[in-house]
């Protein structure tokens, strides 16, 4: 049931607001205008990814926390969602001579869920799909907009222009946001970037024997100070592996021998695990991708346009929080329309004012764990050892 209030004393409901981007943040934030009865289009310059044959992303899987799922819940998404995902009930650390330690992430039955970066999509899109008053628009992408007219320009896949214009436009365009553009042409607009040294590359770990090849309700992590590996499991048994590692170190390695090298004297527990076939073939099918941090305020610029997700802040994925953040965004955004009876003219500027602090502090943590992840796992589970061995 789709429960729009009542539009008496509220703003326009004929009011036009336009979502750029139809990635996790777009199409959940989709789902949240057109529940407020709002005109939502949404523009996505990818084809629908529920048609399409390989969805090419950024991560395979991803870990949903507590605040994602609050804004899901919102627009009762939470359970669908929650069903396909896999409770990770604590770290579990692999040391070099293959010992496995748990660490606990906080008090007992506290977890995260290890998600499906498509099919979390997927479920989000359909679910804006049905409400009535909002449309999805794929194979748009915006090239620019007008900050006087409201007036978007997007490139449809046939080579031709569109003109669009909207009363609201929210930028969810991810990391390299084509919206975010606009406001680096404005006065007083604060924006930092950061490459991390490190790129990332992703590994399939398949099933044994019809079953997960390790324990499948944890986030395992292999640290190893100045690199990292970690795997989340998938509702297909297998576990996806994501390598960071410096991209200087990436480079080094060039040959099929080469890479097995680093991996007995790194990983070895991962080789049969991995299988030795699958280390040589995904190491060299796709370059390490890099990873960027992006810090900006405001986030809005006049009554016209407001962005989140990560075009409002990218941030490193060593925190778990960059999607989390993004979905939150999504109800806090929400929560100040509500007080202010949807005039954009105040919630706009009270969005800014309340959102920039909390985001960039999540920016900072997930620098922090950036260390924290391959070299302070690492000696916290030095002191665990010595505490077992004491016994
Ligand atoms: P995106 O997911 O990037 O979506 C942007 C969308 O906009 C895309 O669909 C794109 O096609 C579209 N678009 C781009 N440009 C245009 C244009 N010009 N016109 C129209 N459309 C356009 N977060 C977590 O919370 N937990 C995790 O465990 C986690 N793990 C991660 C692991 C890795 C390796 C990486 C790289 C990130 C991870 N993240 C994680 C972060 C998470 O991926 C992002 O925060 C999240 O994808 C942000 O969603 P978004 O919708 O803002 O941007």
């Amino acid at each position: 049931a789709m429960d729009s209030t009542p539009s008496e004393n509220r703003s326009d409901k004929r009011k036009v607001i336009a979502v750029v981007g139809g990635g996790l943040v777009g199409a959940l934030n989709a789902c949240y205008f057109a529940k407020r009865g709002f005109a939502v289009e949404l523009f996505e310059s990818r084809e629908d990814i529920r048609q399409a044959k390989v969805v090419r992303g950024r991560s395979i899987n991803l870990a949903l926390s507590h605040r994602g799922r609050q804004a899901l819940k919102h627009v009762g998404m939470e359970e669908t969602i929650v069903s396909k995902g896999i409770p990770m009930r604590a770290r579990m650390i692999h040391a070099l001579n293959g010992t496995r330690s748990p660490i606990p992430y906080g008090k007992k039955g506290q977890y995260i869920l290890s998600v499906d970066r498509a099919n979390l999509n997927k479920e989000l899109l359909t679910a804006a799909e049905h409400y009535p008053n909002a449309k999805l628009n794929f194979g748009h992408k915006l090239l620019d907009w007008s900050i006087e007219s409201g007036a978007m320009t997007f490139l449809r896949p046939d080579g031709a222009k569109e003109q669009i214009k909207a009363d609201l436009i929210v930028g969810c365009d991810g990391a390299f946001s084509a919206i975010r553009k606009q406001f680096l042409r404005q006065s007083r607009f604060n924006y930092s970037q950061t490459y991390i040294p490190h790129g990332y590359m992703e590994l399939t770990m398949p099933p044994h024997n019809g079953d997960f090849a390790m324990e499948p309700n944890y986030l395992h992590i292999w640290p190893r100070n100045t690199f990292m590996m970690i795997a989340l499991p998938n509702q297909d048994k297998t576990f996806t592996c994501t390598l960071f590692m410096p991209f200087e170190d990436f480079e080094k390695i060039t040959t099929e021998e080469e890479v097995m090298g680093f991996f007995q004297t790194y990983f070895p527990d991962s080789i049969p695990l991995i299988g030795e076939v699958a280390i040589k073939r995904d190491y060299f099918r796709l370059p390490a991708q890099a990873m960027v941090s992006v810090k900006c305020s405001p986030y809005h610029m006049g009554d016209k346009c407001v962005m989140m997700g990560d075009a409002a802040h990218a941030v490193v994925p060593f925190y778990g929080q960059g999607m989390n953040a993004g979905f939150e965004d999504c109800l806090v955004f929400d929560e100040v329309m509500e007080q202010f009876n949807e005039d954009f003219s105040v919630v706009l500027p009270e969005y800014t004012r309340v959102r920039v602090p909390d985001d960039h502090a999540i920016a900072d943590l997930a620098m922090y764990n950036y260390v924290e992840m391959r070299s302070h796992v690492n000696s916290k589970w030095f002191l665990f050892r010595k505490y077992l061995d004491n016994f």
